[in-house]
């Protein structure tokens, strides 16, 4: 690889519209490149939309089995105030500009790059990689729940994700369970309430009643990796003039979730919310779940996370940056939440790739010496992890 081949590959999968969709068109062009160098490889087209599309590639065999993945979607650059064409990889100074540089064209590029010299010296390894590219990370992971279902996690030990970390090590995330919450009542004019049900007023009531309670339980459990359980109340809608009891109303609410207090518990209190709510009101409220995902730890002694350490802290000194790479949970899932699911508690999960603070954000930016060290820094954990000697 070279720095030219490095950015001709990030500008082809930025060129490839693949906001919160659409994603075959990349698993299409990585299985290209894999056809050409050897690299055993299959496009999996997710059954409810051919457009999308999962990618996996395995060079190797036996154990240990490292699992390498990185998403191909990416979030919508639909957005007031890009500078530049999102689609199109622009250079400024030290930054490279473009919709999915962050997160994470750069680290999925990086980890095809990582497979293509793996593939050189495949005589040597000693154990499997498997590369997971997959589709829908942004939006309820539908890619990394088809891989999951259909046995790709298997064997796995440790998975590596190419999310933005920068010099970061995170081997923790927090869980997420987002909600709409839709209040019904009754509408009339604003002189006869009594005549209808105001599905605000209601709205408000429930909210402050399972905001309360889940608060509540929340309280004094704490995870040593993750902190405390979030709930937010993000939106909330309802109503049509100052002159009407309004008919429906509906709020969103964004939770952040620990193993110590998780989902299904979150969910059968509000069960158990909504339940009495109905029985006492004249309004009616229900719910849906759209995002439900759990928190992933990994053990903090793997040896994936030493691996990484190590070769993360050597490229650092040769920038002439020495120092070391901190280690840390956050808050924002990854595919990991899904794709680990069923694993062993000793499997490693280990978050490092290129990027900065702009994700999702309008000028999503990245330094351009960072993809080309995450492409080094991942080819050397992945020979280190292997017991490859170059
Ligand atoms: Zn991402």
């Amino acid at each position: 690889m070279n720095e030219n081949e490095a950015m001709d590959l990030l500008k082809k999968f930025v060129g490839l519209h693949t906001e919160n969709g659409n994603e075959k068109v990349v698993a299409d062009e990585i299985k290209a490149i894999f056809d050409r160098a050897g690299v055993p490889c299959k496009v999996l087209p997710l059954e409810e939309d051919p457009t999308r599309a999962n990618l996996v590639a395995q060079l190797g065999h036996g154990e240990p089995v490292l699992g390498i993945t990185g998403h191909m979607d990416t979030v919508s650059a639909q957005q007031e105030g890009w500078k530049t064409d999102p689609f199109e990889v622009v250079e400024d100074g030290d930054l490279i500009y473009g919709r999915g540089v962050t997160d994470m064209k750069a680290g999925l590029a990086a980890m095809v790059f990582a497979m293509l010299d793996l593939k050189k010296h495949e005589d040597q390894m000693h154990g499997t990689v498997r590369f997971l590219a997959t589709a829908g990370e942004e939006v309820g992971m539908p890619g990394a729940a088809a891989l999951y279902e259909q046995g790709y996690m298997k064997g796995v030990q440790a998975l590596l994700v190419g999310e933005p970390s920068g010099y970061n090590i995170v081997y923790a995330t927090k869980g997420e369970l987002n909600l709409n919450i839709a209040m019904k009542g009754k509408a009339a004019h604003s002189s006869t309430p009594q005549l209808g049900i105001n599905a605000v007023e209601n709205l408000i009531e429930f909210l402050d009643v399972i905001s309360k309670r889940i608060k509540d339980a929340a309280a004094g459990r704490s995870n040593p990796d993750l902190g405390d359980t979030v709930f937010n109340i993000d939106v909330i809608r309802g109503g049509q003039q100052v002159n009407a009891i309004p008919e429906s109303a509906n709020a969103e609410v964004n939770m952040r979730i620990i193993p110590e207090f998780n989902n299904k518990e979150i969910l059968a209190i509000l069960d158990d919310e909504v339940k009495k709510f109905n029985e006492s009101h004249k309004a009616s409220v229900s719910y849906e779940v759209t995002m439900d995902i759990s928190p992933a730890i990994g053990p903090k002694d793997a040896k994936l996370v030493d691996v990484v350490r190590s070769v993360g802290e050597r490229h650092l000194k040769e920038q002439g940056k020495p120092g070391e790479i901190p280690m840390f949970g956050v808050s924002g899932g990854t595919d990991g939440s899904v794709l680990l699911l069923d694993s062993p508690k000793d499997t490693a999960y280990v978050m490092f790739g290129p990027g900065n603070d702009t994700m999702h954000c309008v000028n999503e930016s990245l330094p351009k010496a960072m993809y080309f060290d995450f492409i080094g820094i991942y080819e050397d954990i992945i020979d280190e992890y292997m017991g490859i000697e170059k």
